[in-house]
């Protein structure tokens, strides 16, 4: 999410949009060509040419009634007003013309031509038609460089904020305390540097961020530069790498020319991993250019003085691919983590964000906080702003807790959908499969309450969810927590199984979810009996989510491990399937309830599960239902099953 955010705002920088003056140039040219060679076309269309015999004529006959010399012609008009003619004559040598012209009473001349100032000529003659051609060259090249400026080959394009008066701090950064604490330190260094050079303390010359996506690493950044109240150069590592070899190299020099010149001050390079990736051994590295602006790189923070003042920050959500030599002392030799928020963390964004908005006074953001386990502060300050955008859509002047609760489904699931076309069949089924989760859930102990049902299909293609969210925030799962989750997935396939005995393509997260779940119990939490405390298995990136995982096993052993995950997978799915039979009557009831609501709470769906109806009247297709429930065989074929309630649907209809 990040990255792209940070290219945006580092392209608008390339993309700048013409300049006025290059405007002015084109409207000038094309004024030009009109003036010499569309005018002069068009004005001598309506002019007949003629021969200096037929000139002579008319002269004579006293038809010509005006005459006007040119350089290379005459021009002159016969006719009177209403039916005059222009017409156009070669030079002829003629040395009797003028008495001609005389007899004739004939008007004629020329017009005056003043002598041109010779500054204006050669203004005109040399200097115009070599500012027309730089800049021409200039605008190629800078086209063909990709937007970047020719005459700035290897200049860093680092933005630099000087002192804003709106510079983050410290208190703008909520929820990362172990890491403001780390950074505290570097704040007080750029304060008052003599007090640690009397003592010989050496300040860590680089300090590398590393965290997931929208933690809220850049932010600290500008919230330290912000407290030190020193520049602050900012730019990400992908801008170094040019399509030149060299050039990223002699951005990097610059950078630090620039950062020397403004020390004290803070460099920050964001996404470090673009140039500071592991270097190849393999001898083809194929990638020389950033290979140069790497040890450039390395070169200048060992070349420049810790005491100077200029003190790198950098951003990274891949520590593990970074070159050794880069975070080994004396250059990156700190590292920051900033990691995901837990629940007081996640209120305190929240608090921070929703200061921004007016919200309501009933707002209880600790509520918010808690349903949003793995968040970052980036989703949360996203979770605000969604809800103040609902809170105008709907012309109200304050954000509710509604509001929010509602944009935390929007950021989780996606917009709700409005014209999703959905049959009657496939909404029940879509129904049944999610209280089979909720039921599932419920039905064990120890698990997550469920706080919200709905079946209202969302635009990143949920076709409903089951919300559960965790009364505390929880660090330790046992491998007990682990199966019940688990289970609660399998209860969505289950009931479909049950009741209408089809699998629908509707599980494929439920089963993506579980089979991670079974696959890390064995291969990387050793919560396999056999497998004990081996590793088999370790996700490549720690912060990066869905980015793969390296495997330690054999061949052999991996077969094993998919074994023993089919074997895992097998008896969650099982599990539910009894839980779901035991409660099969439960199962039909809160379905019916949530097809007529399509959203239920958590309290409505524990109401009904726990026998006391929501409604003071039960409606019509809840008698029915306990009606046939009672005549009904639980363990019945469930062929019957969806038979009769394909039935009961026709008479309801
Ligand atoms: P990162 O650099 O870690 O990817 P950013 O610093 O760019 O993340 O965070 C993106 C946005 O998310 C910030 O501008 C801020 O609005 C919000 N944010 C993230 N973390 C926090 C936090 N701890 N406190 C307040 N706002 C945060």
């Amino acid at each position: 999410m990040t990255d792209r955010r940070k290219n945006n705002k580092n392209n608008k920088n390339n993309r700048s949009p013409r300049p006025i003056w290059q405007w002015y140039l084109i409207g000038a040219a094309i004024i030009l060509a009109i003036q010499m060679f569309v005018l002069p076309t068009v004005k001598n269309s309506s002019i007949k040419e003629v021969s200096y015999s037929e000139f002579v004529q008319k002269l004579s006959s006293g038809e010509i009634k005006e005459l006007k010399e040119e350089s290379y012609q005459y021009l002159f008009k016969t006719g009177d007003k209403e039916n005059e003619q222009v017409y156009r004559v070669g030079k002829w040598r003629d040395p009797d013309i003028t008495s001609r012209l005389l007899n004739a009473q004939t008007k004629f001349g020329t017009e005056i031509v003043e002598p041109t100032n010779p500054v204006i000529l050669f203004l005109v003659q040399l200097v115009v038609p070599l500012a027309i051609m730089f800049l021409g060259i200039r605008f190629i090249t800078k086209n063909m460089m990709g937007g970047s400026n020719a005459m700035s080959f290897g200049k860093s394009n680092a933005k630099i904020y000087i002192q804003p008066t709106n510079a983050a701090k410290f208190k703008d950064v909520a929820g990362q305390d172990e890491a403001k604490e780390s950074l505290e330190e570097i704040v007080d260094f750029l304060h008052n540097p003599k007090k640690y050079a009397k003592i010989g303390a050496v300040t860590p010359k680089g300090v590398l961020l590393v965290g997931p996506p929208g933690t809220g690493k850049t932010l600290l950044a500008k919230a330290v530069a912000g407290e030190a109240n020193v520049p602050f150069f900012s730019l990400s590592g992908s801008e170094f790498v040019e399509m030149f070899v060299g050039l990223g190299a002699s951005k990097v020099r610059d950078l630090f020319k620039q950062a020397n010149e403004k020390a004290p001050c803070i460099v920050f390079i964001d996404e470090i991993d673009a140039i500071g990736k592991r270097r190849d051994t393999s001898g083809y590295s194929g990638n020389d250019e950033r290979e140069q602006t790497l040890n450039q790189l390395l070169n200048e923070m060992d070349g420049f003085d810790a005491t100077s003042g200029v003190i790198i920050l950098a951003a990274t959500n891949r520590p593990e691919i970074l070159d050794p030599a880069l975070t080994r002392p004396g250059r990156f030799d700190r590292q920051v983590r900033v990691e995901l928020p837990d629940i007081k963390g996640r209120e305190e964004i929240l608090e921070v964000h929703a200061k921004k908005v007016k919200m309501d006074k009933d707002v209880n953001l600790k509520n918010i906080a808690r349903m949003t386990a793995g968040a970052s502060g980036a989703d949360l300050a996203n979770i605000i702003n969604e809800g103040a955008l609902k809170a105008v859509r709907e012309g109200r002047n304050s954000v509710t807790e509604e509001d929010l609760s509602e944009s935390v489904e929007v950021v989780i699931a996606g917009q709700k959908k409005k014209n999703a076309v959905i049959t009657q069949k496939e909404k029940e089924i879509i129904a049944y499969h999610e209280v089979g989760h909720a039921i599932a859930a419920v039905a064990q102990e120890d698990t997550a309450p469920v706080t919200k049902i709905t079946i209202i299909p969302r635009t990143s293609g949920a076709l409903g969810y089951t919300m559960q969210v965790e009364e505390e925030e929880k660090f330790l799962m046992s491998k007990d927590d682990l199966f019940r989750e688990m289970v609660t997935l399998a209860g969505g396939r289950s009931a479909e199984e049950i009741i209408f005995n089809i699998k629908t393509t509707g599980a494929s997260n439920d089963i993506e979810r579980t089979t991670n779940i079974a696959r890390a119990m064995v291969a990387t939490y050793g919560m396999d009996e056999d497998f004990n405390f081996v590793l088999l298995e370790k996700p490549s990136s720690q912060y990066l989510k869905g980015s793969g995982t390296n495997s330690y096993a054999a061949a052999e052993t991996e077969n094993m491990v998919d074994k023993k995950i089919m074997e895992i997978i097998n008896q969650a799915h099982a599990k539910a399937h009894e839980l779901l039979n035991a409660n099969i009557d439960k199962l039909h009831e809160i379905s019916k309830y949530l097809l007529e609501q399509e959203t239920i709470t958590g309290e409505q769906f524990m109401d009904i599960f726990h026998n006391e109806y929501v409604l003071t009247e039960k409606p019509d297709y809840i008698k029915n239902l306990e009606e046939k429930i009672k005549d009904q065989d639980v363990n019945q074929d469930s062929e019957e099953t969806i038979d009769e309630l394909e039935d009961s649907d026709k008479k309801e209809d």
